[in-house]
């Protein structure tokens, strides 16, 4: 019989824990008894779900680093790999940009590859080697339904989440005899703050039929909730999971496969 899903003696790092999909996988996974460590650049969100994990009765700390610099990341992750191992590794954060090629700047290009490439890359070359070591750990990564179809004005955006796919296959495929498991999901939209800030600040006098709009965008009619997302999250980095490894699930409303 398949056993209960369940993160007990489980440590767990979450880059940007602090809001949207990263912080509800964050609350999940800490009532199934996992230890939480939230890191995201944004203080007081990081501190807030650390202080809502606690005060539910789990356990939690939060990091405060910008997972583009290197140096940075090393040194935040080293003194935890130096106290204990990490089970799962959860490759969330990432920032979005609106354009085609005409209107992504160079410096457009280059920040988006900084977190959601470089951020992965950093993530990955500190905490695989400890996992090559203790011979298990469970890698997730957020790519993107802009992984696999062409998304109108994000050209930066999807080249970053393209890269975010093929890594994921790239690590499962080095570190499978290392008992490493690596996968990435590929969600639609999500509802989340990001969601409701870009309405607020591009469409401040029609943000209710713009939210229907993207919501419509997906067969099924309507955004993902977060909680959705962090359960497809939950599941594939448990033990349940354990016959998966290099794939990519989409997670989307039908919208890749529907949008006919
Ligand atoms: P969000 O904006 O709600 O949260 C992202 C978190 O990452 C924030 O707490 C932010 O502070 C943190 N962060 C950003 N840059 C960072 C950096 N350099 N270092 C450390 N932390 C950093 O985002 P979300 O909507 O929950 O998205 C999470 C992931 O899911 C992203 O990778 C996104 O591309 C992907 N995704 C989102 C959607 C969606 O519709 N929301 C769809 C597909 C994929």
């Amino acid at each position: 019989m398949m056993a209960e899903q369940s993160y007990t003696g489980k440590t767990i790092v979450v880059t940007g824990g602090g809001s949207g999909i990263g912080k509800e996988t964050c609350l999940q996974m800490a009532k199934l008894g996992g230890k939480l460590i939230i890191m995201d650049v944004d203080e007081a969100s990081a501190a807030a779900v650390q202080q809502q994990i606690i005060e539910q009765g789990g356990q939690a700390q939060s990091i405060i680093v910008d997972i583009s610099n290197t140096q940075a990341v090393k040194d935040a992750l080293q003194p935890i790999l130096a106290q204990t191992s990490i089970d799962v590794l959860v490759n969330n954060a990432g920032i979005a940009h609106i354009g085609n090629i005409e209107n992504t700047a160079e410096e457009d290009l280059d920040r988006i590859y900084q977190v959601n490439v470089k951020g992965v890359y950093n993530m990955l070359a500190a905490i695989i080697p400890a996992m090559k070591e203790q011979k298990s750990g469970v890698i997730l990564n957020l790519a993107s339904i802009a992984s696999s179809v062409g998304i109108s004005d994000r050209f930066a955006y999807s080249m970053s989440k393209g890269a975010v796919l093929t890594m994921t296959y790239s690590v499962a495929r080095d570190y499978i005899d290392y008992g490493i498991r690596c996968n990435c999901i590929s969600p639609g939209r999500v509802h989340t703050p990001f969601v409701d800030n870009f309405l607020a600040k591009n469409y401040p006098d029609k943000q209710a039929e713009m939210f229907e709009k993207l919501s419509k965008s997906q067969p099924i009619g309507r955004m993902a909730e977060v909680a959705e997302i962090a359960a497809l999250i939950c599941y594939l980095c448990s033990e349940q999971a354990a016959f998966i490894t290099g794939s990519n699930f989409p997670i989307d409303g039908g919208f890749v496969t529907l949008n006919n």
